[in-house]
C-alpha cells in the first residue's frame, strides 16, 4: 500500500503542476523536482524527441548546461535504447551496459545506478524519464511502476503542450525498431506493401489523470460487468458449437475475465489517481513486460489472451468500439486481425487494402474466398502477429513465400520491388493468353470460367479473358447489406453482371446463406445452431423461407429478360429439393408471364453437388437438371468430416487424395452418361496442378477465382492431356499411389506450366 500512496502523492502533485498556468518547460522542471524528491533519487531527467533526436529537456541533478545540449539518437546510449525498444532499463551499474555512452557535459560520472522508462504516445516513444543514484542499487518494482505512471501523465502533458510532433515519433519508432520476418500460411496468393492497420484499433488514451477517482472506479466496475457478459455470451455460443480448442481458449478468457487479482490491480492504479483507461493500460503494460520475458509458449499465449481482454476492456470503458473499416482506412492498408468473417472483410474498400494478415485463417473459409474475389493477398496463421507488429508499422505481405516482413530494411524493399516487377511480367504473360482459347497441346478445348460475387467483379471478365461466370455467389450482396436487399437492388446487380458478361454465360447461384455466412437480419431466435455448416443454410433456408426465394427468383427472371438465364441451387442434398426449388422459380416465371413482363428466352437449372448423399442419387437427379457443378469446398468438408473454416484442419486433407479424385471421377462419368454438363467451381480448380488433375478426370469446364484464369489457361495450353488422363486412370485404380507426386512428376516431364502450384 505504501507504493500506492507514494504514487498517489506524485500524481496529486503532478495534477497541481498540470493545472498551473506556467509554461510547458517550467512544468517539466517541476516534474523532475517532484520525481526526484518523492523517489529520493539524486537525479531525475526528462528527454524528449525533437527533430528525430532525444534531447535533454529538464533535469534535477545533472548539469543545467546540458539541457538542450545533450542529444542522443534513437538507439544511442541508455536513453536511446529505452526509446527505441520502448522498454524499461533498470541497472545497478549503468556504465557496465554495452550501450552506455558518456556525455561529459552532464557530469553524470558521479552516478552508478540508472532506471529509465519510455514516455509513449500512440505506441511510439516520444521521450524518456530517467532517475540516477550515486550508489549502485537496483530499483524495486514499486519505484519503476511509479516512474511508469509519471511517464503516462507526462505523455499527456507533452502532447497537450505540443512539445513533440507525434508523427515524427511514429517515424522515429519505425526507423529504430528491428526488422523481422514472420512466417505464415499462404491463403490468397499475392504481394502487397503497406502499413499495419488493426481491424480493431488500439484505444487512444487522451486523459490519464482522473478528476474524480470514485467515478473512475465505477466506470471500470461497469466495464468489467459488460465484458463478463460478453464473455459469458460467447461461452454460451461455444456450448452450441461443441468443445475443442475454441472452448479452451474461452475457458481461459473466462478465468481471466473473472480474475480478482487483475481487477484489484486496476483498482489500485485508479487509487493512485489515474483514469480508468490509464489504469487498465498501466496494468496491461506490466503484463506485456512479463510476456516478453517468458519463454514458455503456452504461458506466453495465455498472457496474450489477457492482453486481448485488456484491449476489450479498454474499448468498452472508452467507448471506442468501432472497427478500422468504420473509422476509415488509409489507402495503403495491410489489415491485421485474429480472424475475420466474410461480412467484416467486405466492409473494407478493396482499393485501399493491400493485404490481410490473420493470426488464424483457413484456405476455404468464406472470408478467404471473399478476399480472393477482392484480389487481396492474405497470409494466415502468423504467430506473434500481435506482439511483434504495431499499428503503423511498415509491412510487406509476401503470401507466395509465406512471409510477413515487418519494418523491412531497404534491401528487402528493393527485393519486393523486384518481385513486383516479376509479378507484373508474369501478369503480362497471362495477359498474352487472355484472348487465346484454353486448348491443350493435343487439341482438347476446355472452358475456364470465373467465380464472382461482388458488383465490380464482372470487370475481371475482360481483364482475364474468362469464358464466362460459372458461379455468381448472390449471397455476397446480402452479406454486405445491413438489411435485406430489396428486389430492385438484386435485379439491378444481376442485370449489371449480365450486361458486363455480354454474350458470355453467367450462372447465378441462389443465396447460400448460413454456415460461416450468417446474416444477422435473417436469423431468428431459433437459429442458434450447434453445427451451422450442416445446419439451416443455403437451399434449406431458402425453401424454408419461400418468400425470400421468390423475390430472388423474380429479380433473376426480370434481369435475364431476353437472354438465357442460368440458375443454380446450392447444397442440394436430395433430388426433391432441386425439384421444389425449380418449381418455385417456375411459379414466378408463370406469374411474371401472366403479368406481361418480358422473360428470359430460356431458363437452365443446375444443382451444386457438394453434399455426398446427392452423389448416391445422381441417377434420379441428373435427368432433372440442365447442368451440375461440383463445389469442392463443401464436398471436401463433408467427405472428410473436416470443418473448412477450422485452421487446424486446413492442410490435413489433400484435394489430390484418392477419396476426392475417385468421387469426382464418379460424378463426371455419371454426368457424361446422362448427357449433362458437369463443371467444378470450388477453390480446387484455381490451382494449376489440381486443375490439371480435374481435366484428366474428364472435367471440361472450371469456374475459378479470377486471378487463376491466366495461370490455368497457360497450364492447359502447355499440357498434353491424353497421356496424363490415361495415367490418372491407372493411378486411381491402384491402391497407395501418391497421386500428387505422380501427376507433378508426369506434368514436369511434359514441361507443363504449373506456375505457383505448390502450397
Ligand atoms: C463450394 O462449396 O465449393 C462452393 C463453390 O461454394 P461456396 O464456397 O460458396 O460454399
Ligand atoms: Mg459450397
Amino acid at each position: 500500500m505504501a507504493a500506492v500512496s507514494a504514487a498517489r502523492e506524485i500524481l496529486r502533485r503532478l495534477h497541481e503542476v498540470m493545472a498551473a498556468k506556467s509554461g510547458a518547460e517550467a512544468k517539466l522542471n517541476q516534474v523532475v523536482q517532484i520525481v526526484a524528491r518523492e523517489l529520493s533519487s539524486e537525479v531525475a531527467s526528462i528527454y524528449l524527441l525533437r527533430d528525430g533526436m532525444l534531447e535533454l529537456f529538464a533535469t534535477r541533478g545533472l548539469a543545467q548546461e546540458a539541457v538542450h545540449v545533450t542529444r542522443l539518437s534513437m538507439g544511442q546510449g541508455l536513453v536511446g535504447v529505452i526509446a527505441a525498444s520502448r522498454e524499461v532499463l533498470n541497472l545497478a551499474e549503468a556504465k557496465a551496459h554495452p550501450d552506455f555512452v558518456y556525455r561529459p557535459e552532464t557530469g553524470e560520472e558521479d552516478y552508478h545506478s540508472f532506471a529509465g522508462v519510455p514516455i509513449v504516445r500512440r505506441e511510439s516513444a516520444i521521450g524518456v524519464l530517467a532517475v540516477q543514484h550515486r550508489e549502485p542499487r537496483d530499483y524495486d518494482e514499486v519505484e519503476i511502476e511509479a516512474l511508469q505512471t509519471v511517464a503516462m501523465v507526462l505523455s499527456e502533458l507533452i502532447h497537450g503542450a505540443g512539445l513533440v510532433d507525434d508523427s515524427q515519433a511514429a517515424k522515429a519508432r519505425a526507423a529504430s525498431s528491428e526488422p523481422m520476418r514472420l512466417p505464415g500460411l499462404k491463403l490468397v496468393d499475392g504481394l502487397g506493401r503497406g502499413v499495419a492497420v488493426f481491424h480493431q484499433p488500439r484505444v487512444i488514451i487522451e486523459h490519464t489523470v482522473a478528476d474524480d477517482t470514485e467515478a473512475e472506479r465505477s466506470r471500470v466496475y461497469s466495464a468489467f460487468g459488460r465484458m463478463r457478459e460478453q464473455i459469458d455470451a460467447m461461452m454460451g455460443q461455444a456450448e452450441f458449437v461443441g468443445g475443442g480448442d475454441h472452448h479452451d481458449v474461452l475457458d481461459t478468457y473466462k478465468m481471466f475475465a473473472y480474475d480478482e487479482g487483475w481487477s484489484r490491480r486496476i483498482n489500485e492504479a485508479i487509487d493512485t489517481g489515474l483514469t480508468a483507461e490509464a489504469a487498465i493500460e498501466r496494468v496491461q503494460a506490466r503484463t506485456r513486460a512479463r510476456m516478453r520475458s517468458i519463454d514458455d509458449p503456452y504461458l506466453r499465449e495465455r498472457l496474450t489472451d489477457l492482453d486481448d481482454l485488456s484491449n476489450r476492456l479498454l474499448r468498452i470503458v472508452s467507448g471506442q468500439l468501432g472497427t478500422a473499416a468504420q473509422m476509415g482506412i488509409r489507402d495503403d492498408t495491410i489489415l491485421i486481425a485474429r480472424n475475420l468473417g466474410p461480412a467484416e472483410l467486405l466492409e473494407y474498400d478493396k482499393r485501399y487494402l493491400k493485404g490481410v494478415v490473420l493470426e488464424e485463417g483457413s484456405l476455404t473459409a468464406h472470408v478467404i474466398i471473399v478476399a480472393r474475389a477482392m484480389g487481396v493477398p492474405v497470409l494466415g496463421r502468423v504467430r506473434g502477429l500481435f506482439s511483434d507488429v504495431s499499428e503503423g508499422d511498415e509491412l510487406i505481405v509476401d503470401a507466395a513465400n509465406g512471409a510477413l516482413l515487418v519494418r523491412p530494411q531497404a534491401a528487402m524493399i528493393t527485393s519486393y520491388q523486384a518481385m513486383s516487377v516479376l509479378k507484373a511480367k508474369q501478369a503480362e504473360k497471362f495477359a498474352a493468353v487472355r484472348d487465346l482459347p484454353a486448348i491443350s497441346r493435343d487439341g482438347r478445348r476446355v472452358a475456364i470460367m470465373m467465380n464472382a460475387g461482388l458488383a465490380d467483379d464482372a470487370q475481371a471478365l475482360e481483364l482475364t479473358g474468362a469464358d464466362g461466370i460459372g458461379l455468381f455467389r448472390t449471397e455476397f450482396q446480402f452479406l454486405v447489406s445491413a438489411t435485406l436487399p430489396r428486389r430492385e437492388r438484386q435485379q439491378a446487380l444481376y442485370r449489371a453482371v449480365l450486361d458486363a458478361a455480354d454474350t458470355r454465360p453467367v450462372v447465378f447461384r441462389t443465396i447460400d446463406i448460413g454456415g460461416d455466412k450468417a446474416v444477422p437480419y435473417l436469423l431468428d431466435g431459433n437459429d442458434q445452431e450447434e453445427n451451422p455448416a450442416m445446419g439451416w443454410r443455403a437451399l434449406r433456408l431458402a425453401l424454408g423461407r419461400p418468400a425470400l426465394m421468390k423475390i430472388q427468383a423474380r429479380a433473376l427472371l426480370e434481369a435475364g429478360a431476353g437472354r438465357t438465364l442460368n440458375v443454380m441451387f446450392p447444397m442440394v442434398s436430395e433430388p426433391w429439393e432441386f425439384a421444389e426449388a425449380k418449381a418455385l422459380v417456375e411459379s414466378q416465371r408463370a406469374l411474371l408471364a401472366r403479368q406481361g413482363h418480358a422473360l428470359p428466352l430460356a431458363v437452365r437449372y443446375g444443382a451444386m453437388i457438394e453434399v455426398p448423399a446427392l452423389i448416391e442419387t445422381l441417377d434420379t437427379l441428373l435427368p432433372m437438371t440442365d447442368f451440375v457443378s461440383v463445389g469442392t469446398n463443401d464436398l471436401t468438408q463433408f467427405l472428410f468430416a473436416a470443418d473448412r473454416a477450422n485452421p487446424r484442419l486446413a492442410d490435413r486433407y489433400d484435394w489430390m487424395s484418392p477419396a476426392i479424385l475417385r468421387v469426382l471421377r464418379r460424378i463426371v462419368v455419371a454426368a457424361k452418361a446422362a448427357g449433362v454438363p458437369a463443371t467444378v467451381c470450388g477453390e480446387m480448380g484455381g490451382r494449376p496442378l489440381e486443375a490439371l488433375a480435374l481435366m484428366t478426370l474428364g472435367v471440361d469446364t472450371l469456374s475459378i477465382t479470377p486471378a487463376g484464369v491466366g495461370p490455368i489457361k497457360a497450364m492447359v495450353r502447355s499440357a498434353e492431356l491424353g497421356p496424363l488422363s490415361a495415367a490418372m486412370a491407372v493411378w486411381l485404380d491402384s491402391p497407395n499411389v501418391d497421386v500428387r507426386a505422380a501427376l507433378l512428376a508426369a506434368a514436369k516431364a511434359q514441361g507443363v506450366e504449373l506456375g505457383w502450384s505448390r502450397g
